[in-house]
């Protein structure tokens, strides 16, 4: 076949995805009627590394790692292999009743990596579930339940941060603040009370992330005061608020947040959904403060981008409080595939991946390089904010390039930003008007240079 007529069919190939999905698929987090007008529908037939390649043979640097969950990048074999491998010997069982080999060892070693403090015993128990929400609503119950299990039953009340995102369903929306997926849901859900945000951005003119931190907490410790002894967990986005617009706050606030829940006798939720396994530059955020959460929660990149998956680590001292001889004391909750096992063997090659390529250290260097093309950015004038969490770099849009003058909503810069970006091969999905690298680990310097000239042209593109 000649080039062009292999092009042409590759075209219609794409063409016809496109109008097959638009028949029968309902797509997440997207008004249906942008499609195809606005928003261009976008098949995808095979990833590869940093790239998603299209049905006509398009290529996408995927600079958000497809929702976060991508680690080392589309296809790596090592993990592909491993699923295969597990695939032929056990795809799945039950878990009541049952155990097998990956679910085992995957929950030693997330408890051997999980952050530790000194003055603390050690997460000590894991439970699964499979996407990151209902690994929320897990923690959440198993904090509620905790305290109803020791007659605290006057416990019943969940703090969570303005401004933070747990997941879409009804227990994680309700700890949620981000009205857009919030608002029309809002009658059923249960009332949760919110703290004031340490996001930076927030700071006063001249107030010092830090400071601003403190004040946050400081706001916190008045929370707690007004409820006492009815609250029986606070759950936070450790560093980064990420849906909420990648905002980033002071590593000292989780420290205090500790402090503050052990003195007002609060559970401590860490969800490190999407900042967990190296994003922000150790394996989990919370250690950046030295702390370590009551109930931990993984999930996105846990598998390396492969398979849905999540882990709720907890205390001993939480699970003990389940252990009786009436199943009602029991934490009866379960899911139809938890600790499946093709997810679990993922997880471990995920794990091994780390040690193998001493991905760490790695990304030590790559986020320089991200830190070195991101700060020329500050200067641009619709550019109010540069700021980066290791490997997280995040562009605040705004009309004025001040923290004052934000773009009129209905002028959809962070759309514009969307589709002139994927015109030019780049996935940059950006949160309202903020634009943000996330990328696999395996992004190269090449590649990121050519992020930042696309950045740099799609901003310029889209605020004009
Ligand atoms: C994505 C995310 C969730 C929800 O995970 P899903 O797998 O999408 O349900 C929860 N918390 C945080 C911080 C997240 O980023």
């Amino acid at each position: 076949m000649q080039g062009n007529d292999h092009e042409a069919q590759m075209l219609t190939e794409a063409g016809d995805w496109r109008s097959r999905d638009l028949e029968v698929l309902w797509h997440p987090c997207t008004q249906m009627r942008e499609h195809p007008d606005t928003l261009p529908l976008v098949p995808i037939a095979r990833g590869e590394g940093a790239w998603l390649v299209g049905y006509d043979g398009r290529r996408y640097l995927d600079a958000v790692s497809s929702w976060w969950t991508n680690l080392f990048g589309h296809g790596e074999p090592r993990i592909g292999a491993a699923i295969a491998r597990q695939a032929q010997v056990l795809e799945q069982v039950m878990l009541a009743g049952f155990s097998h080999a990956p679910a085992v060892q995957l929950a030693e070693r997330l408890l051997a990596l999980a952050p530790r403090q000194a003055d603390r015993k050690p997460l000590a128990k894991v439970f699964y579930a499979d996407n990151g929400s209902a690994g929320v609503e897990v923690a959440l119950k198993m904090a509620f339940h905790y305290f109803h299990n020791r007659g605290e039953h006057r416990r019943t009340k969940f703090v969570a941060l303005e401004n933070g995102y747990h997941g879409e369903t009804i227990g994680a929306l309700a700890v949620g603040d981000i009205p857009l997926y919030r608002r029309v849901y809002a009658p059923l859900l249960s009332e949760a009370l919110f703290a004031p945000s340490p996001d930076a951005y927030l700071a006063e003119p001249g107030e010092s992330a830090a400071a601003h931190a403190g004040r946050a907490a400081d706001a916190l410790a008045n929370l707690f005061d007004r409820h006492p002894g009815e609250i029986c967990a606070l759950i936070i986005e450790p560093r980064v608020q990420c849906a909420g617009g990648m905002r980033m706050h002071d590593p000292s606030y989780l420290a205090r947040v500790r402090q503050l829940c052990d003195a007002n006798g609060v559970f401590l939720i860490a969800d490190e959904i999407a900042v967990g396994f190296g994003r922000t530059g150790p394996m989990f955020a919370s250690q950046e403060s030295g702390v370590m959460p009551d109930l931990l929660c993984l999930s996105k990149g846990l598998t390396g981008g492969f398979l849905p998956l999540a882990a709720v680590l907890a205390t001993q001292q939480i699970y003990d409080a389940f252990l009786d001889d009436s199943r009602e004391r029991a934490f009866l909750h379960s899911h139809s595939y938890t600790g499946n096992p093709l997810a679990c063997a993922a997880a471990l090659a995920t794990l091994d991946i780390f040690g193998q390529d001493d991905v760490l250290a790695r990304n030590r260097v790559t986020a320089k390089q991200m830190a070195a093309l991101a700060a020329p950015f500050a200067a641009h004038p619709q550019v109010a904010d540069v700021r980066q969490a290791g490997m997280i770099v995040a562009f605040e849009l705004t009309r004025g390039g001040d923290k004052r003058t934000p773009f009129p909503a209905q002028q959809r810069v962070g759309l514009k930003a969307y589709r002139a970006a994927l015109e030019r091969g780049v996935v940059l999905r950006p949160l309202g008007d903020v634009l943000y690298w996330m990328p696999p680990y395996c992004i190269d310097d090449a590649q990121l240079r050519s992020l930042a000239e696309t950045t740099r042209a799609v901003i310029d593109e889209a605020t004009s």
